[in-house]
């Protein structure tokens, strides 16, 4: 291949994303530039806005834009006495498209075992969470962790953070297969779950 470091660095990088390879990080990376007006000047631009406004609420957890309160936790238009506890960014979404659960989300970025380091409570918001279960008069919480080893064990360990709280707390009906990830689930397993939830 010709030596362009440029490109080498991109393909690099790209590589690094999910799903995607060298082989497949070549082929979008010519696509950008056999499309210089249509793709890749507005995905360079697109980049910058994001790296420059969009980052995670140190509240909630979620995405938000740093010019404006965060949509999912601060707005006090919202009137929900609900938090749905997900793993990831990805799992707000796929219960959101599903239209299953009205109420706040509350995503930790991660599991408890994701590392042994003793910041993993803070990282993963948890004191957050009991402040806004106190604060928010919130009347139920839902544990949305994935059905695997990972997320049973985190869900276990907010149930414990919780428990002086005296929120009523409930889990996601094993509807969903075990090993399952809430971000890969279909909408009428995710349904089904959220119906059938159990009190802990
Ligand atoms: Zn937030």
């Amino acid at each position: 291949m010709q030596n362009l470091p440029e490109i080498d660095n991109l393909i690099k990088l790209i590589s690094k994303l999910p799903g995607l390879g060298p082989k497949s990080a070549k082929r979008i990376i010519l696509k950008m530039i056999n499309n210089r007006k249509e793709i890749l000047k507005p995905l360079a631009n697109n980049l910058g806005e994001v790296l420059k406004n969009i980052e995670r609420c140190t509240i909630c957890g979620t995405l938000k834009s740093n010019n404006h309160p965060c949509n999912n936790c601060e707005d006090k238009n919202k009137k929900y006495n609900k938090i749905c506890v997900v793993e990831n960014i990805s799992d707000q979404w796929a219960i959101e498209s599903s239209s299953i659960f009205q109420g706040y989300y509350h995503i930790l970025g991660g599991t408890i075992s994701d590392s042994n380091n003793s910041n993993n409570r803070e990282n993963l918001l948890i004191n957050s969470l009991i402040e806004r279960v106190k604060n928010d008069n919130i009347e139920e919480v839902i544990l949305a962790t994935s059905a695997t080893v990972e997320g049973q064990t985190t869900a276990f360990y907010i149930q414990d953070s919780l428990k002086n709280t005296n929120v009523k707390i409930s889990k996601l009906a094993q509807g969903l297969p075990v090993g399952g990830e809430i971000e890969s689930s279909d909408d009428g397993t995710l349904i089904s779950a959220f119906k059938n939830r159990r009190d802990l």
